[in-house]
């Protein structure tokens, strides 16, 4: 990618990051029952493990396009196994 891509018209200030508050993700895979909900909803931050069906974390802060989904996918688990840390 040519550096020249990134540069963007607008105010200084952090670079990335800067659209929206960071999102962190946890999951707790003791709790997981392998729905698969997360891995259909948000399939860029959650996959399934090929050997228990338990969730994967692939992306533990995902950028913000995907930060609905990852809400989505965290609220429509239904073993509760995925923790939102807004910061
Ligand atoms: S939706 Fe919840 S229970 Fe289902 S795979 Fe994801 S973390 Fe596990």
């Amino acid at each position: 990618m040519h550096s020249s891509a990134l540069a963007r018209p607008g105010p200084a200030g952090p670079p990335a990051r800067s659209e929206g508050k960071p999102l962190e993700l946890r999951v707790d895979r003791e709790r997981c029952i392998g729905a698969g909900m997360c891995a259909l909803i948000a399939p860029e931050v959650f996959d399934q493990d090929d050997s228990d069906g338990r969730v994967r974390l692939l992306d533990p802060a995902p950028p913000a396009p995907q930060h609905s989904t990852a809400r989505e996918a965290a609220h429509s688990c239904p073993a509760a196994a995925i923790s939102l840390l807004d910061r």
